[in-house]
């Protein structure tokens, strides 16, 4: 659909990888929504994907899913639409640079079928929209958000030429959220002082679905096991090599990550093309409003190491479906979803696992760097202990399967 013509219980600003399954969960829960994004995308969803050894997929964007994530995609009957395109990570290698010894985190050791799953972004992204043609949601396309207001009862959202009312604004319109900036929510930035890659390897050998995480004394390098004997990258580096490291050929890049990870994975053949993102915590100074509730990108944008980002976001997103379910099939037109009431109970049981999530990454980030100090170097290192579960090694377990 692209045109909303009706006022609704809730209105989710932004269709992307928090905005569309929330869609999808509240609608199915009874109340009516709008999910608007400014983007026409033209989907690639039901095409069967060409991947196999010969054209692997080297432009793919890609995120690690917890197994918590899984589980309550699966809950919310939202897995099996994404479900063809996970790749199972069976184990996680940690390790770092000059230093001897590493850590496994194997699947079958906490009593599970995966430590978590990578995706491709715009494969998910893709087949979520689509399942939002079996739902009442009213997806308007190619329309941004320009403008805001707040009244006593509901929120008018302006796209176009055209708006809406809703009860409960949600902003999910990422890093930059005009939603947030409408409401006049401040934000509060710490600069990594870093950047990283990202891109996709293609390799010579099977990486047997082994997440490998490698600390060096410039920053993480992550890699991330995809189909065809491909792996997504995180390749975390200093600001004063990010010019001359942009600038290299393909090839030369190759041969850099190459050396920077080595020959654990046999020769790295072909290298896609890459981003290069600045690394920075951005925060938002509080999660809920007036009748409006931040999530994702909007909400918090973190460091990607330890893949976290997305997974406490979902986990935001899990709590505000529990917090709004209709208590029976009458109660959500009785229930106002925007009371501050209800914002403020749902913001206050999220915040100690958001808070434990960035400490845990700005540890990770900060911890095994050149700069670092040496107390965070020891408690970086307590993670590669092999010998026992050492409290960092078995909150690095449950926070990497986003069950902790
Ligand atoms: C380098 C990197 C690697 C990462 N890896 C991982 C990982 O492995 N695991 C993990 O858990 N997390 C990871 N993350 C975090 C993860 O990518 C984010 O949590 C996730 O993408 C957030 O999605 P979102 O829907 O909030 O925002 P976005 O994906 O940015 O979507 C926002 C949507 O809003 C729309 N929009 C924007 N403005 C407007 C407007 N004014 N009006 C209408 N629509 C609008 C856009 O078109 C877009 O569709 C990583 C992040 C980075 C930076």
């Amino acid at each position: 659909m692209n045109n909303a013509n009706s006022d609704v219980d809730i209105a989710i600003v932004g269709a992307g990888l928090v905005g569309t399954p929330l869609a999808n969960v509240l609608s199915a829960q009874g109340w009516s929504v709008a999910l608007l994004d400014a983007n026409t995308r033209t989907t690639n969803a039901g095409q069967p994907q060409a991947q196999n050894a010969q054209t692997p997929d080297l432009n793919q964007r890609c995120t690690a899913l917890s197994l918590g994530t899984r589980l309550w995609l699966e809950s919310q009957n939202l897995w099996n639409t994404i479900a063809d395109d996970a790749c199972p990570i069976s184990q996680v290698h940690v390790s770092h640079k000059g230093y001897f010894g590493s850590t496994r985190l194997n699947a079958d050791e906490l009593n599970a079928d995966a430590v978590g799953y990578v995706v491709n972004n715009q494969t998910v992204n893709d087949q979520l929209v689509l399942g939002l043609s079996a739902t009442s949601v009213q997806h308007v396309t190619g329309m941004r958000v320009n403008n805001i207001h707040v009244e006593d009862d509901g929120v008018r959202v302006y796209f176009g030429d055209t708006s809406l009312k809703a009860r409960l604004l949600i902003a999910a319109d990422g890093v930059s959220s005009t939603t947030r900036q409408s409401v006049g929510i401040q934000t509060h930035q710490v600069d990594y002082e870093q950047s990283a890659f990202l891109g996709t390897v293609q390799l010579e050998r099977e990486h047997d679905n082994i997440a490998y995480e490698r600390f060096t004394s410039s920053g993480p390098l992550a890699l991330l096991p995809r189909p065809a004997k491909t792996m997504s990258f995180v390749d975390c580096v200093e600001p004063d090599e990010r010019e001359s490291i942009q600038s290299l050929s393909d090839d030369a890049y190759l041969q850099r990550l190459q050396q920077r990870f080595g020959y654990r994975l046999g020769d790295f053949r072909r290298v896609g093309p890459r981003i290069a993102v600045p690394l920075v915590r951005i925060e938002a100074a509080t999660q809920v409003a007036e009748r409006t509730v931040l999530l994702g990108n909007a909400m918090r944008l973190l460091h990607p190491v330890g893949g976290q980002g997305y997974n406490l976001a979902m986990r935001d997103v899990a709590q505000l479906c529990r917090s709004l379910q209709p208590l029976n099939e009458h109660d959500s037109s009785a229930r106002d979803p925007g009371s501050a009431e209800l914002l403020q109970q749902f913001s206050n049981t999220r915040k100690r696992d958001q808070q434990q999530v960035v400490q845990f990454t700005d540890t990770l980030a900060r911890g095994f760097r050149g700069k670092a100090s040496l107390p965070a170097h020891v408690r970086a290192l307590g993670l590669l202990s092999l010998d026992t579960l050492s409290p960092l090694r078995k909150q690095f377990a449950q926070r990497t399967m986003g069950l902790g």
